[in-house]
């Protein structure tokens, strides 16, 4: 029987999630369609993905902590930081895992000798992957533009500064996980912060993809060496899809067929 997969988002007609999967679903021989769901309510996610009869869904901006509420069952990863990008169904149930962290460390390694990271954002995507940084030994620090999220960060045992707190300006890599830049033309952080702090930083990442933010634009403009988030979205994409498929493909193949995506623009 045909499966169908869809990612839920606001927005989401810019994810190349869909050319991503449904690629690798043909490649593989795979009769499963996958497609995307504007999804304007994060509390209305459960009752979507039965009324669609999804079979696995990605979740993206900004309802990954809601998609972690709406699963009967998260793996021990997306439990610790209480948000789920994957979920698939199972006997009825819906299993939630988290592939954005480990996508995320594996396209960091473009950079080297990188200790201390700033991560500018404390929304879901900052979440999960902030915590696997530092469990495998990165000093990072959260900067955010309101009080109320920088809480959680802050009981785990992160330094976290808001734009009228920040004294720290010193770090190896800064990375814009906030959606700044995604569906507008805003910097993550007002500008005089943010040339304060480029002024010592190896590298940048936006973890957006598809355009070039004004954050990179500004970190470019500073000869700074940048990434954009189109190797973190191809390998959680990879991630993904081992989940929908049951760990029956080999992932290195899988990643070169979904890399075509990215030869659409
Ligand atoms: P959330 O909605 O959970 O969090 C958004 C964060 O962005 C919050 O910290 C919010 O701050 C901050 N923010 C939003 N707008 C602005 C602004 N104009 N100026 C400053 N801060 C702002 O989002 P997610 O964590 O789910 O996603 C964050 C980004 O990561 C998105 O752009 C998403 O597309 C991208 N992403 C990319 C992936 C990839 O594979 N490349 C994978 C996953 C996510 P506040 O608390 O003050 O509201």
């Amino acid at each position: 029987m045909s499966k169908l997969f869809a990612i839920f988002g606001d927005p989401v007609s810019h994810s190349k999630s869909p050319l991503m999967h449904n690629l690798a679903f043909n490649t593989f021989g795979i009769n499963s369609c996958y497609t995307r769901y504007l999804l304007k309510d994060g509390d209305a996610l459960r009752s979507k993905f039965f009324e669609l009869g999804l079979s696995g869904a990605n979740i993206t901006v900004p309802h990954k902590e809601a998609a972690f509420r709406a699963c009967d069952w998260c793996d021990d990863f997306s439990k610790s930081v209480g948000s789920v990008n994957t979920i698939i169904l199972k006997e009825g149930k819906l299993h939630g895992y988290n592939t954005d962290a480990l996508g995320f460390f594996a396209s960091m390694k473009a950079f080297q000798e990188i200790h201390k990271i700033l991560f500018l954002g404390a929304g879901g995507t900052a979440r999960s992957t902030s915590i696997l940084l530092k469990d495998v030994g990165f000093d990072v620090a959260i900067l955010n533009r309101g009080k109320e999220k920088l809480e959680s960060f802050k009981n785990s045992g992160f330094s976290t500064y808001t734009f009228e707190t920040i004294d720290d300006f010193d770090f190896d890599l800064i990375i814009n996980m906030t959606s700044a830049g995604l569906s507008d033309d805003n910097l993550p952080a007002p500008k005089k912060l943010l040339l304060q702090l480029l002024q010592n930083t190896k590298g940048c990442i936006d973890v957006i993809y598809g355009k070039e933010t004004p954050f990179l634009q500004l970190a470019k403009s500073l000869k700074i060496e940048t990434i954009d988030g189109s190797a973190m979205l191809l390998k959680q994409g990879v991630l993904a899809f081992d989940y929908f498929t049951d760990h029956q493909f080999d992932l290195y193949k899988v990643e070169q067929t979904m890399k075509r995506a990215f030869d659409f623009g």
